[in-house]
């Protein structure tokens, strides 16, 4: 199959940029392995986007993905496994061995949440280990449950825990959080949520399933063990990625894509937009404005060739 341009991702980047392709006349296609939105849909609510909200981040991501289809965009749902540069362009590999080809392409693959790897994570993910507060909050109504991390996110989605849950303890390796003093607020105004000043998880016990978290003190190294019938982690985000893409870009030291200011990759014809960049401020905000202006240089690349 043979597209002017491919969007690797449908998350409000990859969004944006099929509806800014479509509109713009140009045949493309958005390449997306699960349902639209991205991260954006496991969000309970988005207030901070311009001009709509507060929104449920599922029923933002339902308006994007309309919007997008209306313009031209075509979404497909594909779990692409690897990227090549072939004589025309890219080539672009499925598990299943479909192959899809492009003259320009959009990296707007996103990120996801990062693992700790401590005992006991892996173990009990999906039996009370959970990085996603939206999904999994009504299986621990009335139960305490705890949150490692001091970012948006972790602050953010312990408010939105507070609503099912009996407790949230919040585990911080430092003595102030990184998110914003509004998410703060909110979370020091809350009376379920008791915050674990620099203190870092160890292991998550339990037998078959969470029944407490062992937390450390970084500042003496006790340790104590919190009963918890579920641990959220918030610990940040590592960028997605597929096979043959680390020859095609250049990255940051935590695998970010670096672009240039207009999104290119240095390889004619590559673009990168949203969470997958070295960038400063990932928002849904930011990612829409990536993917506008990456499709809007890949049109300009395919009318130069
Ligand atoms: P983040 O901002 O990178 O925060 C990660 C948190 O995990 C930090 O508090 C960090 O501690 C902690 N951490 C990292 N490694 C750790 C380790 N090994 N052990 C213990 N703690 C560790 O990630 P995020 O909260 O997922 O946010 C990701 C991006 O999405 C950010 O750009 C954020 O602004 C954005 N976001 C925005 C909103 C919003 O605007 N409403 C909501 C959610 C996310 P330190 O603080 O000590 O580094």
């Amino acid at each position: 199959m043979y597209d002017d341009l491919i969007v690797l991702g449908a998350g409000p980047a990859g969004l944006a940029a099929g509806q800014y392709a479509g509109r713009a006349g140009v045949r493309v296609r958005v390449l997306e392995k699960g349902p639209s939105g991205g991260q954006m849909s496991d969000t309970f609510m988005v207030e901070n986007y311009p001009g709509v909200g507060p929104i449920a981040g599922a029923e933002l991501a339902a308006l994007m993905e309309e919007q997008a289809v209306k313009f031209g965009a075509v979404i497909t749902r594909a779990e692409v496994s690897s990227v090549r540069r072939d004589e025309q362009g890219f080539s672009l590999r499925t598990d299943s061995g479909t192959e899809y080809k492009c003259r320009a392409l959009i990296v707007a693959l996103g990120a996801s949440p990062t693992k700790l790897g401590i005992p006991g994570e892996s173990e009990f993910t999906g039996k009370g280990v959970s990085y996603c507060a939206i999904c999994d909050a009504p299986f621990y109504r009335d139960r305490e449950v705890a949150v490692v991390g001091g970012g948006d996110s972790a602050v953010e989605e312990s408010v939105y825990l507070a609503r099912f849950v009996s407790a949230v303890h919040i585990i911080h390796r430092r003595d102030r959080l990184r998110a914003i003093r509004e998410i703060q607020e909110k979370a020091f105004r809350e009376p379920k949520i008791q915050i674990h000043w620099s203190h870092i998880p160890v292991a998550i016990l339990g037998k078959d399933g969470v029944e407490a978290i062992r937390i450390r003190s970084v500042k003496d190294g006790s340790e104590k063990d919190l009963p918890v019938y579920g641990v959220f982690f918030y610990v940040g985000l590592r960028p997605n990625s597929l096979e043959g893409l680390a020859d095609l870009v250049k990255t940051d030291e935590r695998g970010f894509i670096i672009t240039d200011e207009n999104m290119g990759c240095g390889i004619p014809g590559l673009f990168a937009a949203g969470d997958v960049r070295a960038k400063r401020l990932r928002q849904i905000a930011t990612a829409v404005g990536d993917g506008a202006l990456a499709a809007n240089m890949a049109q300009q690349y395919l009318e130069s060739l």
